[in-house]
C-alpha cells in the first residue's frame, strides 16, 4: 500500500519511536484527536482538515507561511491524514541520503531494491534496519501526516507529541519530514 506522491509535495510525519505502537481503537484515537482541535472535519477517508486548535498544535519557524487550507482535488492543501496499518511501513525521503550501518557505522549502498549493503562489515540490511539521518525516514503502523509542511517551515509543539504519547500508552513520538 503505497502512498501516490505528486511532484513537489511534502508533509511532516509524526509517529511513535516504537514501530508497532498504534492505537487499539482507532475511531477513539480519531475522536480524541477530534476533540482537542488538532484534526477538523473529515474531508476524504482517512484524510482530515485542520482543527481549529492547528495553529497552536504546530510551531512555524521564522516567518509564517501562507497556508492553503481549503480543500483541493489535487491534494495540495494543508490537511492531515492518519494511517494505521497492519504492519509497519519504511518511508524516506529523496533527501535521506545514504544510510549507515547500526553495527560498525559504514556507509551502505542499495544492493537491490529492498536491501542496503554494508562497505565496512558486508552487512545485508533491510532498509528499516539501516540508521538514517533523523527525521529523514521512519519506520511505524501509525502515521500522523500534515501534508505541504517542508522541513524548517514547522515543528509540532511539545504538548502535541506527549498528547499522543499518551493515546498510545506512553510510547514517544517523533518527526520527519518526507519529500518524493
Ligand atoms: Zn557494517
Amino acid at each position: 500500500m503505497s502512498e501516490q506522491l505528486l511532484p513537489g509535495d511534502s508533509r511532516m510525519v509524526l509517529f511513535p519511536d516504537d514501530p508497532l505502537a498504534a492505537p487499539a481503537d482507532a475511531a477513539a484515537f480519531v475522536a480524541a484527536l477530534t476533540t482537542r482541535g488538532l484534526l477538523g472535519e473529515r474531508w476524504r477517508d482517512d484524510r482530515f482538515l485542520v482543527g481549529r486548535r492547528f495553529m497552536q498544535e504546530v510551531v512555524f519557524v521564522g516567518c509564517s507561511p501562507f497556508l492553503r487550507v481549503d480543500p483541493r482535488d489535487d491534494l495540495r492543501f494543508c490537511h492531515l491524514q492518519l494511517e494505521i496499518t497492519e504492519q509497519p511501513r519504511f518511508l524516506r525521503s529523496a533527501d535521506a541520503g545514504r544510510p549507515r550501518c547500526p553495527e560498525c557505522g559504514g556507509e551502505m549502498d542499495e544492493s537491490d531494491s529492498e536491501a542496503y549493503r554494508c562497505h565496512g562489515c558486508g552487512r545485508e540490511l533491510a532498509a528499516w534496519q539501516c540508521r538514517w539521518r533523523p527525521g529523514r525516514a521512519l519506520h511505524a503502523r501509525s502515521l500522523l501526516s500534515i501534508w505541504t509542511l517542508q522541513r524548517g517551515d514547522a515543528r509540532p509543539t511539545e504538548a502535541l507529541l506527549a498528547f499522543l504519547g499518551e493515546q498510545l500508552g506512553g510510547a514517544p513520538w517523533k518527526t520527519a519530514f518526507l519529500t518524493p
